[in-house]
């Protein structure tokens, strides 16, 4: 699968002297890659791409690191089953959903993430620095849309007041048509007008969607959020990336030990062994003589 290098970008600035902080990220490409790779359905594309913007938005939120990882777990028992995106301090994202192609009946016309996500499980955010023990956070979902759950997520966990707009724009024929949003934190010296105020703009904004379908850019929307101005940030292009290759799964097969290699060596005869990864659906063969081979290494 070869596709166009992504031009999708987040922009960071901040606003009313430092006392609010925001990021707007525009994904499309990315959206879409995660799409076509996992061949999700509308409603579960939307619950995909607004998770994996949100850990993108995150992240570059977060993260200082290049081998920092943030990763955001859905669970909402719903159809969809379980939703994981990571993402890293270099703006790449990757994601995985447990059942991509599942349905929930549209409602007012627009897809119903809650209704493939479900509204019963959590919401958990964790962070990985370097070799440390993950950080992990966790909060029940409120509405299964993703937005509000991680915008509850920020004030619950980590009480940072936040706002969170995230959209994924999805054509008739199920491939991604826009992919965008903003996250917006209150940090504590801001007054309570600010809030306010900041409540009351954002409420009034067009949906995410609207404004990348309209051609804004990230900068552009951050416009939409601050009339008044605000003070721009270095920027970050972001990408679909998964890092697994042949020989970390060469490496995971031998880690399952020489009983379970032997088995599988017996099992496949003279076929080739073929492992998935769940994050990018890349296919990885090992030829029997190879698998052999791996069987040495595992003794
Ligand atoms: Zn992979």
């Amino acid at each position: 699968m070869t596709l166009p290098e992504s031009t999708n970008r987040i922009a960071r600035a901040t606003a009313y002297e430092g006392g609010v902080r925001a990021y707007a990220i525009e994904a499309t490409r990315t959206v879409a890659e995660l799409q076509e790779r996992h061949g999700t359905f509308p409603a579960v594309t939307a619950a995909l791409g607004r998770t994996a913007m949100g850990a993108l938005l995150l992240a570059a939120a977060t993260l200082k690191r290049d081998e920092s990882l943030l990763t955001i777990e859905v669970n909402g028992r719903g159809p969809a089953g379980r939703i994981l995106c990571s993402a890293n301090g270099r703006g790449e994202v990757r994601g995985m959903v447990a059942r991509p192609a599942v349905h929930a009946e549209s409602v007012n016309g627009k897809l119903n993430v809650a209704g493939v996500v479900g509204t019963s499980g959590y919401l958990s955010v964790s962070r990985q620095i370097g070799e440390r023990e993950p950080y992990r956070g966790m909060v029940e979902l409120q509405s299964g849309e993703i937005g509000e759950d991680l915008a509850h997520y920020l004030a619950r966990s980590e009480q940072t007041p936040s706002a969170v707009g995230i959209g994924v724009f999805v054509e008739r024929d199920g491939s991604v048509a826009a992919a965008g949003g903003f996250l917006v934190q209150i940090l504590p010296q801001a007054d309570d007008d600010l809030v306010v105020e900041l409540e009351r703009r954002i409420a009034g904004l067009p949906h995410p969607t609207e404004l990348i379908r309209a051609g804004l850019s990230p900068e552009e929307i951050l416009g939409r959020i601050f009339p008044d101005g605000f003070r721009p940030l270095e920027g970050q292009g972001v990408r679909f990336h998964c890092p697994c290759t042949r020989d970390r799964f060469e490496r995971a097969i031998i880690s399952l030990g020489e009983p379970e290699v032997n088995r599988l060596v017996e099992e496949e005869g003279d076929d080739e062994t073929e492992v998935v990864c769940h994050f990018c659906n890349e296919a990885y063969r090992f030829s029997r003589g190879e698998m052999l081979d791996i069987l040495r290494k595992a003794s």
